[in-house]
């Protein structure tokens, strides 16, 4: 039988900003997920310009696309957008906090990262993950219009550069 554990305390907003800012990033904040930019237009920038496309279960076409990505957004509400000091820093605190989100029984978290996942020397994208538990996608290869998610809440976004890189130290959880 298959118990769903149900949030056993619910956070304020203010609260789970407490619990990002505790894991390590520089600025966090809760956003409605219907404020979640989606565009078609992101595949292009991976299947034409990045060397991972392909090469990563964490990248396209691995990845949900757009339309997937709408619908799994259908089922959450809210998310938690992070800033980190670095992006290289985003992947543990997306993971920690997309753990500790689930022990406080949020059992629908999960995380988006910044850069293409380097767990592994060479993905074995034609077998299997080596560390599923641990490798996410990032914001951009779900399909995510990043610099219009991230300045649309207000915060300095790069545009010069593309996602998935050290100009974009942003990640993300979504919660519930
Ligand atoms: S953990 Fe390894 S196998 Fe999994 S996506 Fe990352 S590099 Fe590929």
């Amino acid at each position: 039988m298959n118990v769903q554990k149900l949030p056993q305390k619910i956070l304020s907003n203010w609260e789970l900003v407490d619990v990002a800012l505790s894991l390590g990033c520089i600025e966090a904040k809760i956003i409605p997920t219907k404020n979640i930019m989606l565009g078609n237009w992101v595949k292009l920038q991976c299947q034409y310009g990045c060397p991972h496309y392909g090469k990563l279960f964490t990248c396209p076409p691995c990845t949900p696309n757009t339309d997937d990505m709408s619908d799994i957004l259908m089922d959450y509400n809210q998310a938690i957008l992070i800033k980190a000091a670095s992006a290289k820093d985003v992947h543990q605190i997306v993971l920690s906090l997309e753990g500790r989100l689930k022990t406080l029984g949020h059992y629908k978290a999960f995380g988006l990262e910044a850069l293409p996942c380097d767990l592994c020397e060479a993905c074995t994208v034609d077998t299997e993950c080596q560390f599923p538990e641990a490798a996410r996608p990032t914001l951009q290869a779900c399909g995510i219009d990043v610099p219009q998610t991230v300045s649309g809440t207000g915060w300095e976004v790069a545009t010069e550069r593309s996602p998935c890189s050290e100009a974009y130290p942003f990640g993300m959880v979504l919660i519930n």
